[in-house]
């Protein structure tokens, strides 16, 4: 599947907020503190930028966050204004039962892409069915568990030892000693982390 190659950094820089697209290297070495200004060359004074550029810039946002192309990020918009209720919160619930980002949630991963890697590579069971399909939605009850295979890596055993002191989100619960996820409940908008003007998102698909 396409997916983009380029420094995930001038993401951030464009988008100018910390959108944490590379796990604990954003914690400790951020680019975007280092370099604010936007990507590419700094001419003068920068224009005020209007509504339609502030609401495509939070859409970029919410899409780079969950490391989607533009196509497949649609179809998530459109599924989530089909479902009764509020567009942009149906957005942010389908956009966080994403398998990839439940894998991350979990401390599987330190960022999204590589929760997307382990799922391409076959590492992670779903309901004990090995998928490849980082962006197929997880249910309730769902259980999350690692290839037979994969437990014998030094990937899995270093995980085993560093994931003790994290916390994990109240709709996923976490075996610690056998990384074994499970999924509570269905998450709702106000268990995502990253705070997204998702109305902004609505409006710009709206016009
Ligand atoms: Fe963004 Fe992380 Fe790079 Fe900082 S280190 S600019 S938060 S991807």
């Amino acid at each position: 599947m396409a997916r983009y190659t380029g420094s995930v950094c001038r993401l951030c820089r464009r988008s100018g907020d910390k959108l944490m697209l590379k796990g604990d290297k954003c914690i400790t070495k951020c680019t975007l503190e280092k370099r604010p200004k936007p990507p590419g060359p700094q001419i003068g004074r920068r224009r005020r930028i209007s509504d339609r550029g502030l609401q495509l810039r939070e859409k970029q946002k919410v899409r780079q966050s969950y490391g989607m192309l533009e196509k497949q990020f649609r179809r998530f918009f459109n599924e989530a204004e089909r479902q009764s209720g509020i567009t942009g919160e149906n957005l942010l619930v389908l956009l966080e039962r994403r398998l990839d980002n439940v894998i991350f949630r979990l401390g599987f991963a330190d960022s999204r892409a590589q929760a997307r890697q382990l799922v391409q590579h076959g590492h992670i069971l779903l309901n004990d069915r090995k998928t490849n399909i980082p962006s197929c939605l997880v249910k309730e009850g769902d259980i999350i568990t690692w290839h037979e295979r994969s437990k014998k890596s030094e990937y899995y055993k270093q995980r085993l030892q560093s994931i003790g002191g994290q916390a994990i989100a109240g709709w996923l619960s976490l075996d610690k000693q056998k990384l074994i996820g499970r999924i509570v409940s269905i998450p709702t908008p106000d268990d995502v982390e990253q705070k997204f003007d998702v109305a902004s998102v609505v409006e710009h698909y709206s016009r």
